[in-house]
C-alpha cells in the first residue's frame, strides 16, 4: 500500500455542488419573460428553478386574448416552446395554486 497516494485521498477537496431554489409564483406574460431571461444567463446554474401556474397552460399573450375568438388558437397564443420546461430543467406545476 502506497501511503503518501492515501494521504492525497484523504485531504481531495469534495466538490459539493452549491444550487439554490428559486421558485416563480405564476407563469404569465412576466413570469414567463424572468424565465426565459434566467436560463439565458450564466446564473441559471446557481438555482434549482420551480414555478406555480394556478392555470392549466402555461404563459399565453393575454394582451391579444381577445382573438381567440376570431380563430387564432390556443397554441399560437402561447408564449411558451411546448418543450421549453424539459429542455432547460424546470419544475413547472400547472393547475396548482400556490399559497403563501
Ligand atoms: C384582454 C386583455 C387585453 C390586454 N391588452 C393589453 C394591452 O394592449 N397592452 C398592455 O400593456 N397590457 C394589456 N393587458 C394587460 C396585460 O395582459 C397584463 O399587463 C399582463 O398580462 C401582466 O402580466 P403578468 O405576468 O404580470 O400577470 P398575468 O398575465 O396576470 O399572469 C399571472 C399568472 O400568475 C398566476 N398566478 C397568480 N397567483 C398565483 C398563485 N398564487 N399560484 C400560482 N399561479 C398564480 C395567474 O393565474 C396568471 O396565470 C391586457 C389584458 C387582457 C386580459
Amino acid at each position: 500500500m502506497d501511503f503518501r497516494c492515501l494521504f492525497f485521498c484523504l485531504i481531495k477537496p469534495v466538490e459539493v455542488e452549491m444550487t439554490q431554489k428559486i421558485v416563480i409564483i405564476g407563469n404569465g406574460m412576466v413570469g414567463q419573460y424572468f424565465l426565459a431571461s434566467l436560463v439565458a444567463s450564466p446564473a441559471r446554474e446557481q438555482f434549482d428553478i420551480i414555478t406555480f401556474c394556478e392555470e392549466p397552460r402555461p404563459a399565453y399573450d393575454r394582451v391579444h386574448l381577445s382573438s381567440y375568438f376570431s380563430g387564432t388558437s390556443a397554441e399560437e397564443l402561447s408564449l411558451v416552446a411546448p418543450d421549453f420546461f424539459s429542455n432547460h430543467g424546470i419544475q413547472i406545476h400547472l393547475g396548482d395554486k400556490a399559497l403563501v
